[in-house]
């Protein structure tokens, strides 16, 4: 890999949509100031320290960091998964903060699809089974249940496999089953966290290509990677590090260096950032294969 200026990241200009009355249009996700902190005992880890993050419609974009930045906490509130523990996420222009359980749940299951690292098919359960769920907690008819699922399978290639059982399947298949679940309740938003992490190559690009595609038809697609190159495919790029999200146009000095940072594989200046270890966490976690 080559070395990497922030040229490498320079955003895409996004498509501007505008209104027919000349209003901007409401971004999907607005983040404000998010902050998350988790007590566990007397141990407090600030695992976001004031996110600021709009992402407009029919954007493409990966947020890319080194394990334990933040990125599944991340990714966590942007799913409404979890809750920050102070400032503001609004979702396609209402505040999150103000949801109740149920319109949370409601809001997971219509607005959002979602893909993870480890698949989360259930074994037990056919290709078109396991994509049919989410229309099941929708309480979507039977037929069209079955109707729905067979054609999201059929986009993602796998038409000739929906008897298959998650064994029965590769990791790239399996991978292409949970797209295609995450597709069927036709959401605004798709939300990845380390898709790719378990698949070889030929299958992460399989994977990639499907996203590019639903970019291409103008859905809003958030990738979660730790990987160069699969963040490169993404329309633009947006580092975290330590709880810190640092915009790749932004001339700020620090954005600058952080990047360098990162991109070095050395640890951050200790001066402008406290490591987490410092606030007695432990060393975070490898993302299990
Ligand atoms: P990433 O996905 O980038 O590897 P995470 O968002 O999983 O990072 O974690 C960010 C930091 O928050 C890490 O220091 C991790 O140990 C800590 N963390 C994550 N989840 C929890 C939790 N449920 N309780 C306490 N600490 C957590
Ligand atoms: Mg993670």
């Amino acid at each position: 890999m080559s070395a990497a200026t922030l040229d490498d990241l320079a955003p895409v200009e996004a498509d501007e949509p505008g209104d027919v009355d000349g209003s901007e249009p409401e971004p999907i996700l607005d983040l404000s100031q998010v902050r998350k902190t988790y007590s566990t005992g007397t141990i407090e880890v600030e695992a976001l320290r004031g996110i600021d993050l709009v992402v407009p419609e029919g954007d493409y974009v990966a947020i890319m960091g080194p394990s334990g930045s933040g990125k599944s906490t991340l990714m966590h509130i942007l799913g409404c998964l979890d809750i920050p523990t102070s400032g503001t996420y609004r979702l396609a222009g209402v505040d999150v903060g103000v949801m109740d359980e149920e319109e949370l749940a409601d809001v997971r299951n219509r607005r959002i699809g979602f893909v993870f690292q480890q698949f989360n098919l259930l074994a037990t359960l056919t290709a078109q089974r396991n994509v049919e769920l989410p229309l099941v907690y929708a309480r979507v008819p039977r037929a069209e249940r079955r109707r729905r699922a067979t054609e999201a399978l059929e986009r993602v290639g796998l038409g000739d496999r929906l008897d298959h059982r998650p064994t029965e399947l590769s990791g790239g298949q399996q991978q292409r089953v949970s797209v295609a679940r995450a597709l069927v309740t036709d959401p605004d938003l798709i939300l990845a966290d380390e898709p790719t992490g378990n698949l070889d190559t030929a299958s992460t690009l399989d994977v990639l290509s499907l996203f590019a595609e639903l970019h291409e038809q103008g859905r809003t697609v958030v990738l979660i990677t730790h990987e160069r190159e699969v963040a490169k495919q993404a329309a633009r790029t947006v580092l975290i590090r330590d709880g810190h999200l640092y915009h790749s146009h932004e001339e700020e000095v620090a954005g600058t260096e952080a990047l360098a940072t990162l991109e070095s594989g050395a640890e951050p200046d200790p001066a402008s950032r406290v490591p987490l270890w410092e606030h007695g966490a432990d060393e975070p976690e490898e993302d299990r294969p």
